[in-house]
């Protein structure tokens, strides 16, 4: 039986984010969930804020550590793609899919930090991909900010890591949400051919090891990235 916690999920009204949020309620804590539009799963406190916004975040944590208390576990999950060729990507392109995936995970953990730190115990969780260690064509900015968030948890890792905090990365390969959904089909063919597991994996199978992740058996991990992949990026 793991400790209950307050749990913060960015993104957490579809997709991966949901199905981290779902498993965290069903382990027994106290989950708020952030994102611009709809819900959290049922029993979560949904927040709106917007991670490109400082403001917004500080905001929201407000208002989540008046009903919960201070958050103890942060998942970055939000994350956005504006997949196109290099030579095709506009500034804009660029630094709006860094803005949201990376600055936006520098934000929230800047912010937990503060409760992290005075209660000598913190988790942290950054959603990277498989695509920041393995590089992908036609996502220059998006594996870009998915390799930053590794840079980010390992000097988060440096700099409290010796006040109980911890902060590690998964990173999934290809799960069956809304932005996979939008693939089409023959490519989603082609992916799964190059998967050594044969499919894409269902979200519950990397909220699964965020939980552990989050809870009291992983102490002793920080800075680790784990690849919940199917094998596909195996040896990066
Ligand atoms: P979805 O597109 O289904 O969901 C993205 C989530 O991020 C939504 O909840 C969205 O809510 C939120 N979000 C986006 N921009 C912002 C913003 N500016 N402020 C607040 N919330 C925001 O994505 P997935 O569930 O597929 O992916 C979740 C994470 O996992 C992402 O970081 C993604 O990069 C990563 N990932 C996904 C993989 C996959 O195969 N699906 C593979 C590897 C990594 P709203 O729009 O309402 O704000």
């Amino acid at each position: 039986m793991t400790t209950a916690r307050t749990v913060l999920v960015t993104g957490g009204n579809r997709g991966i984010g949901f199905a981290i949020a779902e498993d965290f309620l069903a382990e027994g804590h106290r989950v708020a969930v952030i994102s611009r539009s709809g819900h959290g799963p049922s029993g979560s406190l949904t927040v709106r804020a917007d991670m490109t916004d400082a403001a917004s975040i500080d905001a929201a944590f407000t208002e989540i550590e008046a009903t919960y208390g201070p958050v103890e576990v942060v998942v970055a999950n939000a994350g956005i793609t504006r997949d196109t060729l290099l030579m095709r990507m506009s500034e804009d392109d660029f630094t709006s899919v860094i803005d949201t995936n990376l600055s936006g995970a520098f934000r929230v953990v800047k912010r937990a930090s503060k409760g992290m730190l005075k209660a000598r115990f913190g988790r942290i969780v950054l959603i990277s991909s498989v695509v920041g260690l393995y590089g992908s064509a036609g996502q220059v900015n998006y594996s870009a900010s998915k390799s930053g968030l590794i840079g980010l948890a390992r000097s988060v890792t440096r700099e409290l890591g010796a006040r109980g905090i911890t902060a590690n990365v998964v990173a999934p390969g290809f799960i069956e949400t809304d932005m996979t959904a939008a693939l089409p089909e023959a490519q989603q063919a082609d992916y799964k051919r190059s998967i050594p597991a044969g499919r894409f994996a269902t979200p519950s199978e990397v909220a699964r090891v965020v939980s552990w992740l989050a809870g009291d058996d992983a102490a002793y991990i920080s800075g680790a990235v784990i690849p919940v992949d199917g094998g596909l990026g195996m040896g990066h």
